[in-house]
């Protein structure tokens, strides 16, 4: 089994559904005792939150090719950034290491393109929805088209990110906020939707909805398992 290196702390609620569901498929196809191998470096997200906030792109670049170093030199095989927005940097941060990051992006674009999806909403943090990096990535390297919702909705979705999800705040008006802009991208002919920012989960379930969910926490976390077995 490879060691998977994790590069959390963004937020570390989130993180922790890493932690527990990559374990959680371990120990289904593993059976036993088995548990994943794992480093993980958690930053402060407050450093984080703030460098992004200004623009500081270069900073957040430096801060993480720093612990994606250190998860190298702690033995992991493979790096798993966990949080979609800071994969705006993960070329820099490869460029830093020797071993390969797991992109989120890649896996998710392979889950739509195996399930048959032509065009997708997207929902994640402002950064994620208004730039390319993202979008880019699953309509370039998986032919998907990808909508987002309109600037208003926009600032609501990435609002209730900051100052509800990633501090673990859980509220029934921003699930029903979600739930109405999702309805709104499926009506633009989205045959479902990515929670692309991973605290999204925390927050919608497939349960709450008939629109197919793409959950990227879970996607991430399954494809992190899969290289680790190969
Ligand atoms: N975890 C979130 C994401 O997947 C947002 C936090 C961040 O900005 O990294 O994008």
């Amino acid at each position: 089994m490879k060691t998977i290196g994790l590069l959390g702390g963004m937020s570390w609620e989130s993180t922790a559904l890493y932690y527990k569901k990559i374990n959680e498929e371990i120990k289904e196809q593993l059976g036993g005792l088995h548990s994943a191998k794992i480093v993980l470096y958690s930053v402060d997200f407050e450093e984080i939150e703030k460098l992004q906030h200004l623009g500081k792109w270069d900073e957040t670049a430096k801060i993480l090719s720093n612990a994606a170093k250190n998860l190298e030199n702690a033995s992991a095989d493979f790096i798993v950034i966990c949080t979609n927005t800071m994969h705006k940097v993960a070329s820099i941060i490869e460029q830093n290491i020797n071993i390969p990051i797991l992109h989120i992006a890649n896996a998710t674009g392979k889950k739509l393109q195996e399930e048959g999806i032509k065009k997708v909403g997207l929902l994640g943090t402002a950064f994620t929805m208004n730039q390319e990096f993202y979008k880019d990535t699953i309509s370039n390297n998986f032919d998907i088209e990808v909508i987002v919702p309109n600037d208003d909705d926009i600032q609501i979705i990435h609002k209730i990110i900051y100052e509800q999800l990633c501090l673990g705040i859980i509220k029934e008006e921003s699930k029903k906020q979600y739930l109405r802009i999702m309805q709104k991208l499926h009506n633009q002919g989205a045959e479902g939707i990515i929670l692309g920012c991973t605290e999204i989960g925390m927050l919608i379930c497939q349960e709450d909805t008939n629109i197919k969910l793409f959950d990227t926490t879970h996607i991430h976390a399954l494809e992190a398992v899969k290289e680790a077995l190969k």
